[in-house]
């Protein structure tokens, strides 16, 4: 009896442990992806295994083939992962600007582009007239005299970059021969301007006023553009300084605003020391033909 015992006991443990091997067997197997030969390993190495002794040996011998036989065949190769080629986004053409003419020292600059607006008519010179924001631009530029005026409110609040650099520029040249010259008064408000003209109609009169200081909305100088340079005295004219601006203003873009002899023109008395920025586009033509700002555009100046 217990002999039997044994002998099942025995004979149970002996196919136990054989379907443990068995098992251990599985991972031998091929992937199905491995092609023909792999495959031919792997039935020879099945029988291998059913005819000889099962060891842990035996098993790594056999992952050795299959690695051999792996290595026989073409290499895996991991496909290259698909990638979107980039598209460059769409991008608008550049719309053809045609380059701006670079200025001579001599040439006269183009007239400034200052507005959209149709003209509301011409100058009897042919000038283009028109108004923006109550302000009159004649052949492209800002006119402030009896007859135009700009708006209370209108306040670039001081010089104009274009007029302070053609200013220190102006100034640096005068410097460069022994001489001073400076602002003694630029942008003035509409309020001071009140206040100025209104102190000199108390003092001299109306009448009188009106020769030699504008009314409130009627000064260059709440344009920016307008200086006083060093004193506002006709001796001005003979100093140094005050020959050197007649002479040289020009070519930095002033001009002596109300000439001598030309009050019936300009609608005020000789100022040698105001000078107005008009852009050098305007200002040599004017030294050469020696006409007012008035004269030239084709406008008046006086009080409606
Ligand atoms: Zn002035």
């Amino acid at each position: 009896m217990k002999k039997t015992a044994i002998l099942l006991l025995s004979a149970v443990l002996a196919l136990l442990v054989l379907a443990g091997c068995r098992e251990e067997k599985k991972p031998t197997v091929n992937p199905p992806d491995t092609g023909t030969a792999a495959t031919e390993t792997e039935t020879e190495t099945e029988t291998e295994t059913e005819t000889e002794t099962e060891t842990e040996n035996e098993t790594e011998s056999e992952t050795e083939t299959e690695t051999e036989t792996r290595a026989e065949t073409e290499p895996y190769v991991e496909p290259e992962p698909y990638i979107e080629p980039e598209t460059e986004p769409y991008v608008e053409p550049e719309p053809y600007v045609e380059p701006e003419p670079t200025p001579s020292e001599t040439a006269p600059l183009p007239p400034p582009d200052v507005t959209a607006s149709a003209p509301v008519g011409y100058t009897s010179k042919g000038f283009p007239v028109e108004v923006r924001d109550g302000r009159t631009y004649i052949g492209g530029l800002l006119v402030v005299n009896k007859t135009y005026s700009v708006p209370a409110d209108y306040d670039p609040g001081g010089m104009t970059p274009e007029c302070a650099d053609a200013f220190y520029r102006m100034r640096e040249a005068a410097s460069n021969e022994g001489l001073w010259i400076y602002s003694d008064s630029d942008y003035r408000s509409y309020a001071l301007q009140s206040w100025l003209y209104q102190s000199y109609v108390d003092r001299d009169g109306q009448e009188l006023a009106d020769t030699f200081s504008a009314r409130p909305g009627h000064s260059e100088h709440q344009t920016g553009l307008a200086i006083d340079i060093n004193s506002c005295l006709l001796s001005f004219a003979d100093t140094a300084e005050g020959k050197w601006l007649a002479a040289h203003c020009w070519e930095y873009g002033f001009i002596i605003r109300y000439p001598a002899g030309k009050e019936w023109s300009t609608g005020f008395m000789y100022e040698p020391w105001h000078v107005r920025y008009v852009g050098t586009w305007l200002s040599i033509p004017l030294r050469d033909s020696g006409l007012t700002l008035e004269e030239y555009l084709g406008i008046d100046s006086v009080y409606s």
